[in-house]
C-alpha cells in the first residue's frame, strides 16, 4: 500500500509497469528476515515475494460478505493471480458489507464485479471471475489452472463439502502412500452473526470437512411430532403455521405460496403463531422472528466476517510463503458475549466418508425398507447427505435403487422405497455406490446384514 499522502496510483491491468519504489517493504519485512515466530525451516530471500508475485495462484470460491474482505486482503498482500468464483448477482441487502459492490452493480454477477473492482484499484492485481455454479464448471477449471491454494468463504455446508470433495478428488496414492505434491491447501473460513470459524485442511492429511461434519449442526428442522404436539420454543409455533396451518388454511387463495419477502403474509403467519403460542404458554413470538424462521435468516455481521477473512488470508500468506506455522488446524471466533476466541487441532476420523478411502459399512437388516436406508443416508450426523441416488450392481447389471433429482426416474424408482433390501435383490457385502450433491464423487458403501 502507498503512503497515505502519497498519490494512490491506478491504472489498471496486469503487468509490472506499476509498480513503485517501496511498494512491497511491509511484505518484504516478513519475507527477507529471520524472526523468532518464523517457521524453523525458513530461509529468508526474495523468492518467496517473487512467487507471491508471480506465480502463485490462488482460488476464492465466493464473493459475498468474507469473499469481498478475502479478495481485498490478498490482492493487497501481494497475490495476483486470483481467480474467483460466485454464482449470485449482487443484491441490494448486500451493500451494507459487501464493499465491493455500489448500488449501479445490483444485478450483475457478483464475481464480475468483484474482479472489476479490484483490478481497477490495485495496479497489477489480476483477478479472473467465474460468474456461475462452482459444479458445473470448476471440475474443468480445478484440474487445468492447478490452483496452489483454494479458500473458501461460503454460506453452505454443501458447497464446502463439494470442494472437499474435489480436492481430495485430486489426490495421488502409490502403494496407498499419499504423494504430497498432490495436495492442495483449502482455507476455509464460516461466519454465522457474531461467530466464526477459520482453518487450514491439507486433504489427504489433515482433518477434512467431513471428518469434521458433527460440528455442524444440522439445518433447522424441528421434528414434525415436535411442531404438531409437543412446541416448546417459540419457532416450533412459527413452523407450526408455516407447514401445517397455511397449507390447510390457504390464506391468500388456493395455491398461493409462503413468500417470506410479503410482509401481509409474514403478518398472517405471525398473528396465528402468537395464537399458538399463547395455547402452550410459550413466549418470544415477534414479528421479527417470524420473518426470521421462515426466510431461514442467518444474519450476516460484517465485522465477524473481516476478522475471518483477515484469519484466512494471513494462513494463504504463510501457506504460500511458508515463512510462518500454518494454523493447527480450526480456529474458532466468538464475540457474542466477552470476545473468545480458539484453536483447537480437528482430528481426522477413521472412517471419514469423504477422506479415508475405505468403503463405509452400512448395516442393516435384510428386511430392512430401502427407505429406512435412505433416512440413514440424510439423517446421520456424519453424513447429512441431501438428496443421495443410490446404485448397486445386481445380478451383473447396473440397477438404479432410488434417484430423486430426475423427476421421471424417481417415479419408476420411488416404489423401491418401500421394498425390503432383500427384495430388491441385495446380498451381504454388496457394495453400493451413492452419488449427491455434497460430494463431486460417488461414494462407495458396503451393506452389511445384521440379523
Ligand atoms: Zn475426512
Amino acid at each position: 500500500m502507498a503512503d497515505a499522502d502519497e498519490p494512490m496510483v491506478v491504472d489498471g491491468g496486469s503487468g509490472r509497469t506499476c509498480e513503485w519504489e517501496g511498494r512491497w517493504n511491509h511484505v518484504k519485512k516478513f519475507l527477507e528476515r529471520s524472526g523468532p515466530f518464523t517457521h524453523p525451516d525458513f530461509e529468508p530471500s526474495t523468492e518467496s515475494l517473487q512467487f507471491m508475485l508471480e506465480t502463485c495462484k490462488i482460488l476464492v470460491i465466493g464473493a459475498g460478505g468474507l469473499g469481498c474482505e478475502l479478495l481485498k486482503n490478498l490482492a493487497l498482500s501481494g497475490f495476483r493471480n486470483i481467480h474467483v468464483v460466485d454464482m449470485d448477482t449482487v443484491d441490494v441487502s448486500n451493500l451494507n458489507r459487501q464493499f465491493l459492490f455500489r448500488p449501479d452493480d445490483v444485478g450483475r454477477p457478483k464475481a464480475d464485479v468483484a474482479a472489476d473492482f479490484v483490478n481497477n484499484r490495485i495496479p497489477g492485481c489480476c483477478v479472473v471471475p467465474y460468474p456461475f455454479d462452482r459444479t458445473i464448471q470448476m471440475n474443468v477449471s480445478v484440474f487445468h489452472l492447478e490452483f496452489h491454494i483454494i479458500v473458501c468463504g461460503l454460506d453452505s455446508i454443501v458447497a464446502r463439502r463439494w470442494m472437499n470433495g474435489m480436492l481430495l478428488s485430486l489426490l495421488v496414492y502409490e502403494d496407498g502412500v499419499l504423494d504430497p505434491r498432490s495436495i492442495v491447501p483449502l482455507i476455509d473460513g464460516g461466519t454465522e452473526g457474531f461467530k466464526g470459524n477459520a482453518r487450514v485442511i491439507l486433504p489427504g492429511m489433515t482433518a477434512c470437512i467431513d471428518c469434521t461434519l458433527e460440528l455442524y449442526p444440522p439445518q433447522i428442522n424441528f421434528p414434525m411430532c415436535t411442531i404438531a404436539s409437543m412446541p416448546r420454543l417459540p419457532e416450533h409455533c412459527v413452523e407450526y403455521v408455516r407447514m401445517l396451518l397455511w397449507p390447510k388454511e390457504m390464506p391468500f387463495g388456493d395455491g398461493v405460496v409462503l413468500d417470506g419477502d410479503d410482509p401481509e403474509h409474514i403478518q398472517w403467519v405471525y398473528q396465528r403463531s402468537l395464537e399458538r403460542a399463547a395455547d402452550f404458554n410459550i413466549t418470544g413470538v415477534t414479528y421479527r422472528l417470524t420473518q426470521g424462521v421462515v426466510k431461514r435468516i442467518i444474519p450476516a455481521v460484517a465485522s465477524t466476517n473481516a476478522v475471518i477473512a483477515a484469519a484466512c488470508a494471513t494462513e494463504v500468506f504463510k501457506i504460500a510463503s511458508s515463512a510462518y506455522i500454518p494454523l493447527n488446524n480450526y480456529m474458532v471466533f466468538n464475540d457474542v458475549d466477552g470476545l473468545y476466541t480458539y484453536t483447537f487441532e480437528a482430528e481426522r476420523k477413521e472412517n471419514c466418508s469423504a477422506c479415508s478411502q475405505v468403503p463405509l459399512n452400512l448395516h442393516f437388516s435384510p428386511s430392512s425398507k430401502l427407505q429406512e436406508m435412505l433416512d440413514h443416508l440424510t439423517e446421520s450426523a456424519s453424513l447429512q447427505m441431501k438428496s443421495p441416488a443410490i446404485t448397486a450392481t445386481v445380478e451383473g447389471k447396473n440397477k438404479t435403487l432410488y434417484l430423486q433429482s430426475v423427476a421421471s426416474i424417481e417415479q419408476r424408482t420411488r416404489p423401491n422405497l418401500s421394498k425390503t433390501l432383500k427384495d430388491l435383490g441385495l446380498t451381504d457385502g454388496q457394495e453400493l455406490a451413492v452419488a449427491d450433491a455434497t460430494s463431486p464423487q460417488t461414494m462407495l458403501f458396503r451393506l452389511r446384514f445384521t440379523s
